[in-house]
């Protein structure tokens, strides 16, 4: 079976540059949602707690009580609160949701600065504090997230502006209704390297950690390296001679006589199948007709073959994004730590 091989070194490598521009690896809140972006949950939360990482994200909180033996922090994105624990904190994206979350939950509000997809309205923030304090809910948090951080515009700068503004009042309305210090976190991977001085509480970092991190050139950090690699085994081999169609519908013909293997990773393991015919491996081994369900071709004899060592390099075929790879794969594929 096609299996994930998971690098511990350069995971390792990538967290230390990340914490580099924390300054402190406790400011890391490791992003696991989607199987930890398809590298497999439990893997990676044992390797970053091996690391000294205490803070992690996910979406849902059946993920958050999986990981409550690992971390210390545990931030839910988007869950209505159906268990307690001490660990677990959630956000909350919509004011018409509080009444649902049981007295005594630890929230984080989330604001709408820009992006308009979760959060509340800066304007709201007063009426968010009341229903928060009429619910009895514990409120450790304000954050937002950023539309643009990844790309070469402005946008990113109008809306740190807006959090900055958003957390002065915040502090403000804290006080007010007699809450503790608040935290305030906005930045994703991208975010955080457009910060020169990063000053927050804590950033939410996914895809740098798994090295997969695409940015503009002028926006590029260095350094990062791929943790996942994808390696299929050989399932058969033939001898073809030029002329031959390969695969359903024989969409790919033989230029010149050679050996074709069957491989055991299609789109049924989360190969993207518009990358049938054209897909070359890292190491230039040309993929052959159509990609199937359980098995892709390519001119090999090898017996194992690396599908790729960086799913960039996979996006990059396809147009696009490398998170679009890595959480297509399935989480029944065999996962090795080296
Ligand atoms: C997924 C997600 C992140 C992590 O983003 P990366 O670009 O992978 O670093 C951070 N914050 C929120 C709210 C997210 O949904």
């Amino acid at each position: 079976m096609a299996s994930i091989i998971l690098n511990k070194n350069n995971f390792f490598n990538n967290l230390d540059i990340i914490a580099k521009h924390t300054k402190a690896k406790d400011k890391i809140a490791l992003v696991l949602k989607d199987n930890a972006y398809g590298h497999g949950l439990i893997e990676m939360a044992s390797i970053a707690r091996e690391y000294g990482i205490k803070k992690c994200v996910v979406q849902l909180e059946s993920e958050a009580l999986k990981l409550e033996e690992y971390f210390d922090y545990i931030l839910v994105l988007a869950d209505i609160p159906k268990c307690s624990s001490t660990k677990i904190h959630y956000a909350i994206n919509d004011l018409s949701r509080v009444p649902s979350y049981p007295t005594g939950t630890k929230v984080e509000l989330k604001v709408d600065t820009g992006m308009h997809r979760s959060g509340v309205k800066p304007e709201e923030l007063h009426t968010a504090f009341a229903r928060i304090q009429e619910q009895g809910l514990s409120l450790g948090a304000v954050f937002t997230h950023h539309r643009s951080a990844d790309e070469l515009t402005s946008e990113w700068f109008w809306q740190k502006e807006n959090f900055t503004k958003v957390k002065e009042h915040a502090k403000e309305l804290a006080k007010e209704f007699g809450f503790s210090t608040l935290r305030f976190h906005s930045c994703n991977s991208a975010a955080l390297f457009r910060e020169a001085a990063f000053d927050e509480d804590m950033a939410r970092v996914g895809i740098a950690a798994y090295g997969c991190m695409n940015l503009p050139l002028a926006l590029k950090v260095d350094g990062f390296k791929a943790v996942l690699a994808v390696k299929a085994s050989k399932i058969s081999s033939r001898f073809l001679k030029k002329g031959a169609r390969v695969g359903y519908g024989g969409t790919h013909e033989i230029q010149s006589d050679c050996v074709v293997s069957n491989y055991d990773f299609g789109y049924g393991d989360g190969f993207f199948r518009t990358l049938s015919d054209s897909y070359k491996t890292q190491a230039d081994i040309q993929l052959v007709g159509r990609i199937s369900m359980d098995n892709s071709s390519f001119i090999s004899e090898e017996e194992e073959l690396l599908i790729f060592e960086d799913a960039s390099y996979v996006a990059a075929f396809t147009s696009t994004v490398s998170y679009e790879i890595l959480t297509s794969l399935k989480s029944e594929l065999k996962r090795e730590i080296r």
